[in-house]
């Protein structure tokens, strides 16, 4: 359940403007990046505090798995990654909520989202498409076999490093490193809803991390885009509804004017 939240002072009419905008729409999606699971406890990116300030990027090489997984294994199980891996304590925000709502009540058709961190399903978003992969899953080298990061978690902690697929092959956390090629079907999958969509959200993204923001930059080509970030981003001068606040108060008052819009 969203609570009830009330308008943001000052921002009535962009708020409104978007609900007239979501009810309107033919086909509109959302496109989420790591602010928006900010208010859930987790860092994002670049802000102070963001996870590289915390975190040697190194350490998610692609190469570098390649070349020694037990590295990365090892690391994990001493509890270096311990940081990271404090997403799957995280829960859903009221961002994610409304998202959710918007999604069942078909003002929002699919959410595309950076993130790796599941919240988006676990606020019961069902088409959600994962750019970066998901943490709560790793995924077998050889044969692709997808299964849940803790039963690599249980091999690896027993002493199997790396931890194995049932096939031999060996596993590799289900998120995409430094240097690896993006998921391509979700890639085709997000260009398609680009391309289809008349209106796009976007919530919580800087908008410089290629080539995913290819994704919003092709919707504004014809589309019609709202921006919800705290920081201005390289596509606020040709959105129609530009919002820099927090995601999870801007959404669910998003949510409340659409109530009553519907009412009036
Ligand atoms: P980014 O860190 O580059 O940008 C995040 C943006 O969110 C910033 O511009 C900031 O102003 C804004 N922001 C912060 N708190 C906010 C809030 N409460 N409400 C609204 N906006 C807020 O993130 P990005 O564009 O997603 O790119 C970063 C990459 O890092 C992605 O590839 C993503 O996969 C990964 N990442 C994911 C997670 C996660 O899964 N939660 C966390 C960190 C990084």
């Amino acid at each position: 359940m969203i609570s009830a939240t009330e308008v943001k002072i000052g921002m009535e009419k962009e708020i409104r403007t978007m609900a007239r905008m979501l009810l309107d729409a033919r086909h509109a999606v959302v496109f989420t990046g790591a602010g928006v699971s900010v208010e859930s406890g987790i860092p994002d990116f670049r802000s102070s505090g963001g996870i590289w300030e915390r975190f040697d990027p190194d350490e998610f090489d692609y190469g570098a798995f390649r070349a020694d997984p037990a590295v990365y294994w090892k690391n994990r199980c001493e509890g270096r990654h311990a940081g990271a891996l404090d997403i799957f304590q995280a829960k859903p925000n009221p961002a994610h909520k409304a998202i959710a709502w918007l999604q069942q009540e078909g003002r929002i058709i699919t959410v595309i989202t950076q993130n790796i961190d599941n919240l988006h399903q676990e606020a019961g978003s069902t088409d959600v498409v994962e750019l970066h992969g998901n943490a709560r899953w790793v995924r077998c080298q050889e044969c692709g076999r997808r299964m849940p990061s803790r039963d690599a978690d249980l091999q690896a902690r027993a002493g199997q490093i790396p931890p194995l697929c049932s096939c031999g092959g060996i596993l590799k956390p289900d998120v995409i490193f430094f240097g690896e090629m993006l998921p391509q079907r979700a890639m085709q999958r997000a260009m398609a809803e680009a391309m289809y969509c008349d209106m796009m959200v976007v919530v919580g993204s800087s908008l410089v991390v290629y080539p995913a923001a290819n994704i919003p930059a092709i919707a504004a080509e014809h589309a019609r885009l709202c921006i919800v970030n705290l920081d201005p981003t390289p596509l606020d001068a040709v959105a129609g509804v530009v919002i820099h606040d927090r995601a999870g108060e801007v959404l669910p008052a998003v949510v409340e004017a659409i109530r009553e819009m519907s009412r009036d």
